[in-house]
């Protein structure tokens, strides 16, 4: 039997949770990459405050990134000592002017590219409508770097019940993904939270997807039987 308000089944249990500080700049600070990173994506208003704080319930964490003259910066939250959680400014909002909008991506895409510790990203989209052109930058931007994403169809209590099957599976057409990689999410009534707890967790545990490791591999000596604890840094 499971629990609505979080019993012993609950995939994240939050037992502390930190604010880390803000990334306002392609290659300006960030906190030191010490746990598996997940990074949450979508346009403004899609609903991302929202899932936050309903994943890690509690009521406003998520303002932080919120307030003004601080949207458009990225925000890192340490989860436990489980993950760090990392929130990306929303792109796309039709009220900014165009030039203003295309900020987003150098910032966005610069800390996607160089994160290390990056597990995996959390895009959403909104269940009522097809993705946006901004929507599928970022899909085919994450299908480039080739990032294990998880995509959670949001707002999906605002659906009549009997057209969220077939509009989910719309969805997963429309931005060319498998039904099974959408999970559908409700901040209202809480559907969804549990499942997309459990695909953070197991994206947390993956190694990185990345060629880093190769790559340092590659440039060390080939000779030498380098595991990935090598502190290979001069040739
Ligand atoms: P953000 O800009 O992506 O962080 O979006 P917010 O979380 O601030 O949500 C934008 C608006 O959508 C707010 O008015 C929320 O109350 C509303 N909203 C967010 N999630 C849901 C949801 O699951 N269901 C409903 N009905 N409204 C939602």
């Amino acid at each position: 039997m499971t629990e609505p308000g979080g019993g012993a089944r609950d995939p994240l249990v939050v037992r502390r949770i930190d604010y880390l500080g803000p990334m306002a700049a392609a290659g300006s600070w960030r906190p030191p990459a010490e746990l598996p990173e997940v990074a949450f994506s979508g346009r403004s208003n899609v609903g991302k405050s929202s899932l936050i704080n309903r994943l890690v319930r509690r009521k406003s964490l998520a303002r932080v990134s919120n307030t003004p003259g601080r949207t458009r910066e990225i925000h890192f939250f340490r989860v436990n000592d489980d993950f760090v959680l990392v929130d990306l400014p929303g792109y796309g909002y039709a009220r900014i002017s165009k030039e203003r909008q295309a900020a987003w991506l150098p910032l966005i895409e610069g800390y996607l590219r160089t994160s290390g510790e990056l597990r995996g990203i959390v895009q959403l989209l909104d269940v009522r409508h097809p993705p946006t052109d901004d929507d599928f930058r970022m899909l085919d931007f994450l299908g480039e770097i080739g990032a294990p994403t998880i995509v959670a169809a949001t707002k999906i209590d605002k659906l009549p019940r009997a057209q969220l099957e077939e509009r989910v599976q719309k969805l997963a057409e429309e931005a060319g993904l498998d039904p099974e990689q959408v999970i559908p999410f409700s901040a209202v009534t809480g559907e969804g939270r549990d499942e997309l707890a459990a695909a953070i967790m197991s994206v947390t545990q993956l190694d990185s997807w990345r060629e880093d490791a190769t790559l340092r591999l590659e440039t060390a000596d080939p000779s030498s039987s380098a595991t990935p604890d090598d502190d290979a840094g001069a040739p």
